[in-house]
Parts: C-alpha cells; structure tokens; sequence
C-alpha cells in the first residue's frame, strides 16, 4: 500500500526525526523542503542565494519557491511521500492537492505533532549542542532569538493548515512529548498500520 502524508507541527517537533524513521522502515521518500533549500544554499545556487537571507532571519521563503521545489521532486517519482516542513501556507497546501491530483495521487494523511512550546526551545538548544559536538555545521537558525521568529511564522501562517486538514477530514493528531518510540508507534496507529508492513 502506498501512502502519502504530511507532517505537521511547529519547527523542532520532532518532524524530521520521525519522517527518517519511516523513510527506513516503509521505504518512503521524505520531502523536505527546509533540507532542499538548505542543499541550494550551501551548493551556492541562484535560489539559494535569494533564500539563504529570509532563512537566517526564521521567515518562509515564497510559495513560488518552495510549489517549484516539490513539484520537481513528486516528478521523479517514488514510493509513498513524506511531506516535511511543507506545507506551511494554504497557497501552498492548495498547491499540493493540485499537484498531487495532476498526477493521479492523493493525500492518505495529515499528521500533527503536537507539542508544548517552551519544550521546543530546550530541544533547539539541544539539537545545536549535539551538532557541536559532533562537529557538524550548527544551523544558523538555531538559536533561541530566531526560533522566535520562526514560532511566530508557524503559528501566523502554518497553524491555519490544522483546521484546512480538520476540514478535509486528514488530520491525525499525536503526542510529540512522547518518546521517540511512542511518537512512531502512535503515526503509526493513525495511518491504521501497527508494523512496518505497511
Ligand atoms: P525547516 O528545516 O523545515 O525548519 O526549514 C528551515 C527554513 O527553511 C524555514 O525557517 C524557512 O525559512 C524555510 N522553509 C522550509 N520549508 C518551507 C516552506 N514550505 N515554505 C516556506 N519556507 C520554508
């Protein structure tokens, strides 16, 4: 069975981790659009220069952008999409019911992390101590006075997106505190599939 599904929760919920989880176990394809603008920016390209600016600042780059980027990606193909980090606006979730159609696809679910907010500073100060010490690039939006903005930026234009997938009848809430474990056993209860022979 192939799924499709977004991820959705305010930045340092836990999407990413979650998404590469079922990248390894279903063999899915994780789309992410703050890791492709993030490969621009450093291979130095046109978009990535015009982006690299609003990024460090915690805002969203254009729709335009970002439509482009996914499209691109849903073009070459693959089994199951993750979408993480995207949408983030209505346009941009209009944008991909629209895509996903043209291409004969649809949407399986839209899963919200939810989480307390004043946890999601600590991890962001967490997840930059672990790159440090490992010896990996520290995210330059990773510190607590962007983290901020880009909160405020979710909560502006990305938090409409929960009542547009309630609307659908897409969305799936689950408990982001949760440990790691719990948070994959409980995706996976919402998508009704409580292995990974899906
Ligand atoms: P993320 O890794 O998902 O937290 O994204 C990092 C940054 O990339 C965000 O703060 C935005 O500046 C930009 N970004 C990523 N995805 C999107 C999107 N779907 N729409 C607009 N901007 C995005």
């Amino acid at each position: 069975m192939t799924i499709n599904i977004i991820l959705l929760g305010p930045p340092g919920a836990g999407k990413g981790t979650q998404a590469r989880r079922l990248v390894e176990e279903r063999g899915m394809v994780q789309l992410s659009t703050g890791d492709m603008l993030r490969a621009a920016r450093s291979s130095g390209t046109e978009m990535g220069k015009l982006v690299a600016d609003v990024m460090d600042r915690g805002q969203l780059v254009t729709d335009e952008i970002v439509i482009g980027l996914i499209r691109e990606k849903l073009e070459e193909g693959g089994k199951g999409f993750i979408f993480d980090g995207f949408p983030r606006t209505l346009a941009q979730a209009d944008a991909l019911g629209k895509l996903l159609a043209e291409m004969g696809m649809k949407l399986d679910a839209a899963i919200e992390l939810k989480v307390d907010d004043e946890a999601l500073v600590a991890r962001i100060v967490k997840r930059a101590e672990e790159s440090l010490a490992a010896g990996e690039p520290v995210r330059k939006d990773d510190t607590p006075e962007v983290f901020a903005d880009r909160l405020r930026e979710y909560y502006k234009k990305t938090a409409p997106l929960l009542g547009y997938y309630y609307a659908t009848g897409d969305l799936r809430q689950v408990d982001g505190m949760a440990a790691m474990d719990e948070v994959a056993a409980q995706i996976a209860a919402a998508l009704g599939t409580e292995t990974a022979q899906a």
